[in-house]
């Protein structure tokens, strides 16, 4: 990896490229077409080739009791949306490339698009991601910790600092220590049933070692099994790092997640938190995958149908 400190560019996409590669609707639909039919176009409802009409920009099934007529956009969250395709890429390209996140407001300027737009097309593109992300579990050594997102400062009153917790939401993390993360908002909290819950979702069962701070929801969580074991670090006793054990791993996560809240987002709208925290997730396990921008695009074209009213329906968690 080149990482920060110069180096060859990774084989993403920068911006000259975004515009010569896919600065027009032919030039992105012939994008998606290959990576959508590598093998040429096949009709989805049988299989069967298909044949560009030109004259309507529709690819027609070739065979005849069929004749379904569709475009690249088809069974894809590409498809109700009026957006032209170059839109969608300039949306992607804003949002991989920018490392803290971007605001439905951020695209909106400079995509030229209106707010309500700007936004279904961030919350569409989050939700190919989280299908694209898929349900590779974390192994080896995991760090698993709890974070407190959003709130209101407290007033402040002499002796009393911080923020009201009440208003904050539980965040469950695990990460896997050289690999990837997964992120949960908790909104019943953080106790023995969610940090079970995070484990049996997102965790190999056959993991080796788990490391947590010494909270006492960990022990009755009861990590450890015949093949897994689980320690801790006990932060009240100032004790932070005890050989390989601490939780230093999860914890810069949590303050890089943080830095880009407040970056990006004016007022995060706790609501859609799980939205944020998808994102981040989806950018930070492709750190180091130097075809982020074309698999997002894959993401897009392999993902399901989305309408804007299931999307504000989308239940909390
Ligand atoms: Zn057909």
């Amino acid at each position: 990896m080149s990482g920060r400190g110069g180096g060859p560019r990774p084989k993403g996409v920068n911006f000259s490229e975004l515009v010569e590669r896919y600065g027009s609707e032919e030039k992105c639909r012939d994008y998606l077409t290959a990576i959508r039919w590598p093998n040429g176009v096949k009709c989805p409802r049988d299989g069967y080739g298909a044949t560009w009409i030109a004259t309507r920009n529709v690819w027609e099934c070739n065979r005849r009791s069929c004749g379904y007529q569709f475009t690249v956009r088809v069974s894809s969250v590409l498809q109700d949306s009026k957006l032209p395709l170059w839109k969608w890429f300039v949306a992607v390209f804003l949002m991989i490339e920018s490392k803290k996140g971007i605001s439905a407001n951020q695209v909106r300027r400079m995509a030229g698009v209106s707010y309500k737009t700007a936004w279904f097309l961030t919350h569409r593109i989050r939700q190919a991601m989280v299908e694209a992300q898929g349900f590779r579990r974390l192994s080896g050594t995991v760090e698993i910790d709890a974070t407190y997102i959003g709130g209101k400062p407290r007033f402040p009153r002499k002796g009393k600092r911080g923020w009201d917790r009440s208003t904050k939401i539980p965040v469950l993390g695990a990460v896997e220590r050289g690999g990837g993360i997964r992120l949960r908002v908790e909104r019943t909290g953080e106790n023995m049933g969610t940090v079970r819950n995070l484990m049996n979702r997102v965790v190999d069962p056959a993991t080796a070692h788990i490391y947590t701070d010494a909270a006492s929801i960990y022990e009755g969580a009861k990590l450890t099994d015949s093949d897994t074991t689980h320690e801790s670090v006990n932060h009240k006793a100032d004790e932070w790092v005890r050989g390989d054990v601490h939780t230093n791993t999860v914890e810069s996560v949590w303050s890089l997640f943080k830095r880009s809240i407040v970056g990006s987002y004016h007022h995060l709208s706790t609501k859609h938190l799980d939205w944020y925290l998808d994102e981040f997730e989806w950018r930070f396990n492709n750190r180091h995958n130097d075809y982020l921008f074309r698999d997002t695009i894959k993401a897009l074209i392999g993902s399901d149908v989305m309408t804007y009213k299931q999307l504000i329906e989308r239940p909390a968690s």
